[in-house]
């Protein structure tokens, strides 16, 4: 029989996450994560799927190269190492893959160098993807090893979404343009959404909006991106735990004009300083939640800041699309918190849209409805699952003919 599992890495610039997945039925086998690469203080917690016991181990683990060799030790404990031969590909995430990758690609040395191309405009995410795969490549050289792209579900998005304006030249010389991100993600959930729906994915028009600690909205027309809410880089669009989203480029030419600040400290300011944690000091929603209901007013100001670039993206993407069918909500705030949802939509019923107050505070696992019967359009509560839907493009790409 043809092998039927799958290992997919998320490799960071000091952790990796990995999951085994048996594509038979879709279910998880093992799951883990290795933190702190590089330091003293390195851990891996590595979770048997079958039985949800979980084995932790403490202590330095100098690179990824180490840190693969552990997630190897920890798979080979429960007779799924890498060298399986059950074990038919793994599957890599991809920070960026700029225009050119729009799909799933069995990874050779041309992809590298593509790859390592794309460092300028992704210079903390791609190296560390890099890294983890050369590492697994050198541990398994015979596996097909699948790189799947934060970007390629956006590389459909029509030029006048994805173009900045500005002088066209530059912006080509230096590859300037909205590449969006999260993309496996919102492919995922809008397909989910269809599905929910009853309707196939090229009938249906959804906006996602991945509500996470990193968060972009999508538009997405039958099964297509139109538009999305992250460009460049992830910076851009809306408010996030940590990152501003949209301001006025010149804020930056402000702050190092009149604050005098580096454009690194400004870097960092925007990216980790910004956002919920900028505003209030928390970047937790069920943190700030808990302060709302304490009556804190600064929790206050930014929750209301939070929904209210939330509510442009939605009124934005609706002219975009036209006709909308339906919005998800999904990542850790869009599945969990329900004052968010409501927030987000209250006062768009002149768009169709409603949320049932009883429907929306149910805690739920699956993909739900929580729009009134009968709405002119769904409103859902859709989990995401990024490691499935890796797993899923990289089986379909190699597993089934290995
Ligand atoms: P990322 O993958 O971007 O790190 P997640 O999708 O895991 O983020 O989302 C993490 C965020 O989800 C947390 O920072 C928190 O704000 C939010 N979150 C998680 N659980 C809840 C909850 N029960 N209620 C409200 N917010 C939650």
């Amino acid at each position: 029989m043809s092998p039927t599992h799958v290992l997919v890495l998320n490799s960071g610039s000091s952790s990796v996450k990995y999951q085994l997945l048996d594509m038979r039925d879709s279910s998880r086998l093992a799951t883990g994560l290795v933190e702190r690469i590089g330091e003293q203080t390195s851990r891996i917690k590595h979770t048997v799927a079958a039985t949800g016991d979980t084995r932790e181990q403490n202590g330095p683990i100098a690179d990824h190269q180490a840190a693969l060799k552990a997630v190897a030790e920890e798979l080979a404990w429960d007779g799924l190492g890498l060298d399986s031969p059950e074990l038919a590909a793994i599957g890599h995430r991809v920070v960026h893959g700029g225009m050119f990758f729009s799909e799933p690609t069995v990874i050779d040395d041309a992809v590298l160098t593509e790859i390592e191309r794309l460092i300028p405009v992704a210079p903390l995410h791609n190296p560390a993807n890099l890294t983890g795969i050369r590492t697994a490549m050198a541990l398994r050289p015979d596996l097909p090893q699948v790189a799947v792209f934060d970007t390629a579900f956006h590389t459909t998005m029509p030029e006048q979404a994805a173009r900045y304006a500005i002088d066209t030249k530059i912006a080509d010389r230096h590859r300037i343009r909205r590449y969006g991100f999260h993309g496996t993600s919102h492919a995922y959930v809008s397909r989910e959404t269809a599905r929910l729906l009853g309707r196939a994915p090229e009938d249906v028009n959804v906006i996602v909006l991945h509500l996470g600690n990193g968060a972009s909205a999508s538009a997405v027309r039958g099964g297509r991106c139109v538009d999305t809410s992250m460009g460049l880089t992830p910076l851009e669009g809306l408010v996030m735990g940590t990152r501003s989203g949209d301001l006025d480029p010149a804020v930056i030419f402000h702050l190092e004009r009149v604050g005098g600040m580096s454009m690194d400290e400004i870097d960092t300011l925007l990216n980790k300083r910004s956002g919920l944690f900028g505003l209030c000091g928390d970047n937790d929603m069920r943190e700030i939640q808990r302060r709302i209901d304490e009556g804190d007013a600064q929790a206050r100001l930014a929750f209301d800041i939070y929904i209210h670039r939330l509510k442009k993206y939605i009124g934005a993407y609706y002219a975009v699309l036209g006709r909308v069918d339906a919005i998800a909500f999904t990542a850790g705030v869009g599945e969990n918190a329900a004052p968010v949802r409501e927030a987000a939509v209250a006062g768009l019923e002149g768009l169709g849209l409603a949320v049932d107050g009883d429907l929306n505070a149910v805690r739920g696992d699956g993909p739900r409805l929580i729009s009134p019967a009968g709405a002119r359009v769904a409103v859902a509560v859709v989990p995401t699952d990024e490691e499935l839907e890796i797993a899923t493009q990289t089986y379909a790409l190699v597993g089934k003919g290995s």
